[in-house]
């Protein structure tokens, strides 16, 4: 069958090929420790799933508006006020199928043939291949580990232009687990000021923002209110409230803005599942008790974790300020007998039995990303298989 350009430019998530390939090896029988998944392994809050069974029974099994529902919408905008020091009302949001959804809904929407949109390496593995879906150009910031992966001020300015449509940052980082400070934050908004034109918008991807273990999150629409509605927000419950499943994500942003996305929801997916979006709402007004006990136990596996990867010769790795990922640089294995990162995740698969994804897949080749969202069990039986299998290779 002959495949679209468009989508024959595209290249598969490499976070949900690796979970994919673990849970068929678990489904075989082998016994695999999975770093792979990007979730929580913990089972949705009780209340949460209550709420679903509670609209299920009042029969709330219908579509709902396209963009959410009132009550919903509601929610979220009273939420990203309070976090954001923002004044949305329900017509600033726009509830879709998980945050890669407002995402992926949100380049389509702003970016016309040729538009650029700046993307701080390493990043998520989808915001480069979402920006070239939506005809737009990605280019990419490299930031370092020796620098706590902040965004150098000059290195973005040599980046930004009148023809930047976006910058997208992620704090804390899927994969780095770094978080931006009020000081990095502010000089962003400075490029994006001077460099930009007055149509740069700066998304902020803040899925991560509740987990968080050493510092303070800072919200960039906090930082550089001037730039009011070109700060886009970008969320979800996902992560937080362990709701991978569930599929809520959603956006905050000028009213123009996320009526075009509507538009283009409602041509394509319509509404997000009327229960979910039902759970979503316990999710955000309900006791946020659920969210500090999984954010503790997640800070316990990093320390783990981060201790467990140092104790291996040769691996070095930044301490994560938030998220659930590790991210090593392993490049002391590579360039022998394995070639690239990609062969050693593969290696550490077959061999180990333990599933890793490679970095390039974060455009970060020479290092690997461990998710810690797993047991502790799971954690130090994983890392001691990648310790005995690094150690056959060196
Ligand atoms: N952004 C980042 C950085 C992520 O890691 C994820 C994880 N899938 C998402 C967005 C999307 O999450 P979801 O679609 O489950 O809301
Ligand atoms: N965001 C998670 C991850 O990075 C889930 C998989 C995905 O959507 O990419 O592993």
């Amino acid at each position: 069958m002959r495949i679209s350009q468009r989508v024959q430019r595209i290249a598969p998530s490499a976070t949900l090929a690796v979970s994919q390939k673990a849970a068929k090896l678990k489904s075989e029988g082998v016994d695999v420790v999975s770093f792979g998944a990007g979730e929580p392994d913990f089972d949705t809050p009780d209340h949460i799933k209550m709420a679903a069974a509670a609209a299920m029974a009042r029969g709330e099994s219908k579509y709902t508006h396209v963009a959410g529902t009132p009550a919903l919408r509601r929610a979220v905008a009273e939420e990203m006020n309070r976090v954001h020091g923002t004044r949305y009302g329900v017509d600033n949001v726009i509830i879709s199928i998980g945050a890669k959804h407002s995402l992926f809904n949100l380049f389509m929407a702003l970016l016309d043939e040729g538009d650029e949109v700046v993307v701080p390496t390493p990043c998520w593995v989808s915001y480069p291949e979402m920006v070239s879906m939506a005809g737009g150009t990605p280019v990419l910031v490299e930031t370092r580990a020796d620098e706590g992966y902040r965004i150098d001020e000059a290195r973005l300015a040599a980046k930004v232009n009148k023809k930047t449509r976006a910058i997208v940052l992620c704090s804390p980082s899927n994969p780095t687990g770094a978080m931006y400070d009020a000081e990095t934050l502010t000089a962003v908004a400075r490029v994006v000021r001077d460099r930009g034109s007055a149509e740069t918008v700066i998304i902020t991807d803040d899925i991560y923002r509740s987990l968080v273990y050493r510092g303070e999150w800072v919200s960039m629409a906090r930082v550089a209110p001037e730039l009011g509605e070109r700060v886009i927000l970008v969320d979800g419950v996902s992560k937080s409230y362990a709701m991978t499943g569930w599929r809520i994500g959603y956006c905050t942003g000028p009213k123009d803005l996320v009526a075009a996305m509507s538009t283009l929801q409602g041509q394509s997916t319509t509404n997000a599942t009327s229960i979910a979006q039902a759970a979503a709402i316990a999710a955000i007004t309900g006791s946020q008790e659920c969210v500090e006990t999984m954010r503790v136990e997640f800070d316990k596996r990093r320390r783990v974790m981060v201790d467990r990867l140092r104790a291996i010769p040769g691996v070095k790795v930044n301490e994560p300020e938030g998220a659930f990922y590790a991210f090593p640089d392993v490049s002391a294995y590579l360039g022998g007998r394995i070639k690239d990162d990609l062969a050693l995740a593969e290696h550490l698969l077959d061999k180990g039995r333990v599933a890793c994804v490679p970095g390039s897949g974060f455009l970060a080749p020479g290092h690997l990303r461990l998710s810690y969202a797993t047991s502790m069990p799971q954690i130090e039986e994983g890392l001691r298989r990648v310790a005995a299998t690094l150690a056959e290779i060196s």
